[in-house]
């Protein structure tokens, strides 16, 4: 059961821009958003409402979003870690939020200092405003296969959170493996154990290449049905948990194995090479997608 087409959610932008050491400005950020538009990408992450002095690459995502066309088809969700991100978002003109939380307690309280059902409290709150102002949100779940702290992570306790988020109105959950150790059963039996209360349609999956496992899991979340996948420009972001380690899946990477699959995806590879690149040096740190490094330096086409 390999679906005929699949929504790529780009999170270089914030998930990938936020755990990089140099911090662009915004015309930059604005420019990189633009371009994986032009390559096709149509849900691109913009940013996030989180307080400057904790996240100085994430500051100004109201000049980010001001510069770009809100109403294109294309949408930009921002990262709110509360209500006072909710109203500056808002204020921004925001169409889209996404909400997080951690399906490991340990996890919860020394990322974001609360328990939680304790941030599962306050994200309750921050969805019912931001649906009330016609926003759409999505929940994002970390350590869905395991934490840094803690080790293992079951698939109940993952599901507890999924259907929190679920319940309040969250249109999409994804589903992250924020250490990247998860393998492809492991993947499959919590997506089973998942979508027995939640409908697959409506949960993404989040992998990072860590330990090299992202592209064999995003198969077997293929293979469950899953047909949305987040992914990162050259593997923007890193591993916040080993130094030099990659993080996020390469958006390249997926697209060129979706095609080898026939699946529709949307997105011009070539494009998204030539963006990943650029961005890299401007960032000053290498290319971590394989499909970008493959390609002769003197421009031999796939
Ligand atoms: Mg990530």
């Amino acid at each position: 059961m390999i679906p005929k087409s699949v929504k790529i959610v780009e999170v270089g932008p914030r998930d990938g821009l936020q755990n990089e050491s140099k911090i662009l400005p915004v015309p930059e950020r604005v420019r990189l958003i633009k371009n994986l538009a032009e390559a096709g990408l149509k849900q691109i992450e913009a940013g996030s409402f989180v307080r400057s002095d904790l996240l100085p690459q994430m500051s100004n995502t109201d000049q980010v979003l001001a510069e770009l066309n809100l109403t294109m088809g294309i949408n930009f969700p921002v990262l709110v870690p509360n209500m006072r991100g909710l109203d500056n978002a808002l204020a921004a003109g925001a169409r889209e939020i996404a909400v997080f939380a951690a399906a490991s307690e340990t996890f919860s309280q020394k990322n974001i200092n609360c328990s939680i059902n304790e941030s599962l409290d306050r994200f309750s709150e921050v969805t019912k405003k931001a649906l009330d102002h016609g926003l759409k949100v999505r929940g994002y779940i970390s350590c869905v296969l395991g934490c840094p702290y803690s080790g293992t992570i079951s698939p109940e306790n993952v599901g507890y959170v999924a259907s929190k988020l679920n319940d309040m109105g969250c249109y999409e959950i994804s589903l992250g493996d924020t250490i990247g150790i998860g393998t492809p059963i492991a993947t499959q039996k919590l997506l089973a154990s998942i979508s027995s209360d939640i409908p697959i349609e409506r949960l993404a999956v989040h992998f990072h290449d860590t330990y090299g496992q992202a592209l064999a899991n995003i198969l077997a979340a293929l293979q469950m049905g899953v047909t949305v996948i987040d992914s990162s420009v050259a593997g923007l972001g890193g591993c916040p948990y080993a130094r030099g380690a990659s993080g996020n899946v390469a958006t390249e990477d997926v697209v060129f194995m979706l095609d080898g699959m026939g699946i529709q995806h949307g997105i011009d590879l070539i494009n998204l090479i030539t963006i990943g690149k650029s961005i890299c040096t401007i960032l000053d740190r290498p290319v971590m997608s394989k499909v970008s490094l493959a390609r002769s330096p003197t421009g031999f086409e796939l």
